[in-house]
């Protein structure tokens, strides 16, 4: 990996560095998506198990998978697996539940009260992808805080197997989470289907999960229109950053920065050191664990988009973070909480010499999905209350009319627009003539 010293760079250069590998979204992934969508529209189920067999080798077995697969999966699963998936299941769930927005209603004056009331949304489309390899840990990341949320119809998809079918731990995890409508099929065709409905997939409010270049677009084109479904965030190719000083095991750093690389070649990792020797000592780390991987041509590509930075201290190293707004941070440092306070823009953060960022991908309980792309600067990863919608509610009594109706007409007089201002006055016209003033 490049190493490179963060005072001999200027800021363009290390902007330059720290951009993002080039994101495709040209005008012919958008044509091809575009297509496959308006196909899907009119041509529903048909047009899904056509493009199975283009896209997936093979057409699924059968489009929805029948109920009796789903316990059966669960049944045929390596029982540590799935003590695995029901740990899984139950450290996502604790976290995500302590996070369930509650109702509230505040009198904001006399006679005027306003509510906001969080309704669970439904239908919602949950994508979990398995192009090149199935995820099931994503079945658990966006199934677990829909259910929480109460959302009652969930619809999975996922594309099929080499045998036409969905993963059979996928399938385990929707059984487990009372999910029974599993959609085999994926990339731009299932999230269409979703978004518009076909005759065996119902229609959805909101797309939710990760996946390639063709699922991304495909979710951000139905978003585009009402007609369409609403869409959860830009979680596009993995990232992470690793703050470290000398304190810290290379070979630990080395296998969390080759942990995001092997995801695919357009993934990016970052290590930003105080410390030069350490520097060195963890590029000898990636030089002979990098083989020992069986994604290592995957991983080794990736690593060319990144670099190991030598800062002069830990705050600069933080303000660099900051600056890029990764995915994931991994801050192994001796006093790694004085550098999380101090951060400002990150997806989710590692503390310690011994929290992998596989944790969080797996088990300890926070969302895998998350903003990259700079994102992190603005958004955070998926939670419970992107699975609700916020209606806000009020209600004035006459006094309450009396007491802000005046401000509220001025303000309408203001802006010049006549019938907002008389829909005030003409009510507190009547309220005076009823009970005349003594
Ligand atoms: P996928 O399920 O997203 O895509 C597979 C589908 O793509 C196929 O079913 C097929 O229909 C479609 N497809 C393939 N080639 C096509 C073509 N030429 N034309 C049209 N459609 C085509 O699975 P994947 O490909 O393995 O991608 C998963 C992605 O999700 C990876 O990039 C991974 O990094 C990302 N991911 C991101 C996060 C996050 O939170 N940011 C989490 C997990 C995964």
């Amino acid at each position: 990996m490049q190493i490179v010293n963060a005072r001999e760079l200027g800021r363009e250069a290390l902007a330059k560095l720290l951009a993002r590998p080039a994101m495709e979204s040209n005008a012919e992934l958008r044509q091809t998506v575009a297509d496959i969508i308006a196909e899907v529209r009119s041509r529903g189920d048909a047009a899904l198990l056509d493009f199975g067999k283009k896209f997936d080798r093979r057409a699924p077995a059968s489009l929805l998978a029948k109920p009796g697969e789903l316990a059966a999966a669960a049944e045929s699963l390596d029982p540590e697996l799935l003590a695995a998936i029901d740990t899984a299941i139950d450290t996502v769930g604790r976290f995500h539940a302590a996070g369930k927005p509650e109702n509230l209603s505040v009198e904001t004056a006399p006679g005027v009260t306003c509510q906001a009331r969080w309704q669970a949304l439904d239908p919602v489309g949950l994508y979990v992808p398995a192009g090149s390899a199935p995820l099931p840990s994503t079945a658990i990341m966006l199934a677990v805080p829909a259910r929480l949320a109460g959302c009652r119809q969930i619809v999975l998809a996922t594309p099929p197997n080499a045998e036409g079918r969905a993963d059979a731990a996928v399938l385990a995890i929707a059984h487990r989470l009372d999910i029974d409508t599993v959609l085999v099929s994926g990339g731009a065709q299932a999230v269409a289907a979703m978004a518009y409905g076909t005759e065996s997939v119902p229609r959805v409010a909101k797309i939710f999960g990760p996946g390639n270049r063709f699922v991304t677009e495909a979710k951000r084109q139905v978003a585009e229109s009402a007609a369409g479904a609403a869409q959860d965030l830009p979680a596009g190719p993995s990232e992470v950053l690793v703050i470290a000083d000398d304190s810290a095991n290379p070979d630990f750093v080395a296998m969390d920065l080759l942990s995001q690389s092997e995801h695919g070649a357009d993934s990016q990792a970052f290590l930003v050191t105080d410390s030069a020797d350490f520097a060195e000592a963890v590029d000898r780390s990636l030089e002979r664990l990098t083989p020992t991987l069986a994604r290592a041509e995957t991983a080794r590509i990736a690593l060319g988009h990144g670099a190991v930075i030598v800062a002069d201290d830990l705050d600069e190293a933080v303000a660099i973070s900051n600056e890029y707004a990764p995915e994931h941070l991994i801050i192994s440092t001796r006093d790694p909480h004085t550098l999380c306070d101090a951060t400002t823009s990150a997806g989710s953060v590692f503390l310690g010499h011994y929290t992998p960022e596989s944790l969080g991908d797996y088990i300890s309980g926070t969302n895998h999905v998350l903003p990259t792309a700079g994102w992190a600067r603005s958004i955070g990863g998926l939670s419970i209350t992107d699975f609700m919608r916020r209606m806000t509610v009020q209600e004035a009594s006459p006094d309450g009319l009396r007491k802000l109706g005046p401000p509220g007409a001025r303000l309408a007089a203001h802006e010049g627009l006549d019938a907002h201002r008389l829909a005030i006055t003409m009510r507190l016209d009547r309220l005076n003539q009823a009970q005349p003033e003594n």
